[in-house]
């Protein structure tokens, strides 16, 4: 855990403040429900917050409260910038490096004069001014609970912090299930239920919300898994194609390579998304056990994340980078083997 410039930092913010709150590019639940309670707690104390996103996020996360408040730096350029411009301080949430806020804001942050506050749970984060890193948290929002924790005003949680925390926590956490969840983790749930987060409101609202063209695109997904037993490896594969096919809206492929990790005997799981626009394979990459998929994205596919879940992105074609792939897991064949637990 660093925690770096954390009495400062309660100084500096003990006078109300102009404050931009950002997250990473393709912002999931996590970096939306973090960037969204941070901003619900600091205008409780007296500060003028606003998030401002890299670009679009999925459909199933816009019920959040404060979402209708918050600014695309891709597509509302002018209001981020100016926004950017007007503050004292900018957060850095859900991110450990400003590279992860796409080419363009990252040269807007990086002409940036004030400083920077990150509280972020990926390995290896930037040095910044003001910084709370512990990548053995489940999730940023569980971060930016304890961060209100630290300031002693846990009662300054209402039922909007409640909900957007609740939020990110479940969708980081799969739904409470993965190792990061601890009995800290749940104490906290409980509180959030108790200063009014609707528990069984939130998982319908993000994971009962299906459109019959994203069931249809799974299913799409699900026909094109590959298996390598030997490697206890499964992979799937999405091209341009097979998205417009299924009318891809942002979000639909969210949670999909968690279908390849639920296979028996399979540790290593990913999927490859092609995104024409980018000229890139997209890639998750998710784990079982001791191997770290943030080593092998961070080796091979420019990318990073946690030792179970990470990111990464290929120029390669698709055919290349499933070639790629395949031919880098024979060389992993032990280390995938020692991975698996029963
Ligand atoms: P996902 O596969 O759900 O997009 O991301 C899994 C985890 O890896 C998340 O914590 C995400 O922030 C991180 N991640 C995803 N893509 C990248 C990437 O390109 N670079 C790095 N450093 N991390 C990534
Ligand atoms: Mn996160």
């Amino acid at each position: 855990m660093i925690l770096k410039g954390f009495e400062e930092l309660k100084s500096f913010l003990a006078t109300p403040r102009n404050i931009v709150i950002i997250g990473h590019r393709n912002p999931d639940g996590d970096a939306i429900g973090s960037t969204l309670a941070l901003k619900h707690y600091l205008d409780k104390k007296g500060h003028l917050a606003t998030v401002v996103m890299p670009n679009e996020y999925p459909d199933f996360l816009h019920w959040l409260p404060g979402s209708k408040t918050t600014f695309r730096f891709d597509w509302q350029n002018s209001q981020s910038q100016k926004a950017i411009n007007n503050s004292d301080l900018i957060f850095l949430l859900d991110f450990n490096a400003l590279h992860r806020v796409g080419f363009d804001m990252k040269n807007t942050l990086d002409a940036y004069p004030n400083d920077f506050a990150m509280i972020d749970h990926h390995q290896q984060p930037d040095a910044v001014k003001y910084m709370y890193s512990d990548t053995e948290i489940c999730s940023t929002c569980q971060m930016v609970y304890q961060f209100i924790e630290m300031n002693h005003d846990l009662e300054l949680i209402d039922a909007n912090v409640a909900t957007c925390l609740y939020t990110g926590i479940m969708t980081d956490t799969g739904s409470f299930r993965f190792r990061s969840t601890t009995s800290k983790t749940h104490r906290i749930i409980a509180d959030l239920i108790d200063k009014g987060a609707e528990n069984d409101r939130i998982h319908s609202n993000v994971y009962d919300s299906n459109s019959y063209d994203r069931l249809l695109l799974l299913g799409k997904a699900l026909s094109n898994l590959q298996i390598l037993p030997t490697y206890k490896t499964a992979y799937i594969t999405l091209t341009d194609a097979e998205k417009k096919q299924f009318d891809f809206q942002k979000g639909d492929t969210e949670g999909v390579v968690n279908y390849a990790l639920s296979l028996k005997g399979i540790s290593f799981a990913a999927i490859f998304i092609e995104d024409s626009e980018q000229a890139i394979i997209k890639i998750s990459f998710r784990s079982k056990g001791k191997f770290s998929v943030n080593k092998f994205s961070r080796n091979h596919f420019e990318g990073g994340g946690h030792d179970n879940a990470a990111g990464g992105k290929s120029d390669l074609t698709m055919a290349e980078t499933v070639a790629k792939f395949t031919a880098l897991v024979s060389e992993y064949k032990s280390e995938l083997e020692a991975s698996y637990e029963e």
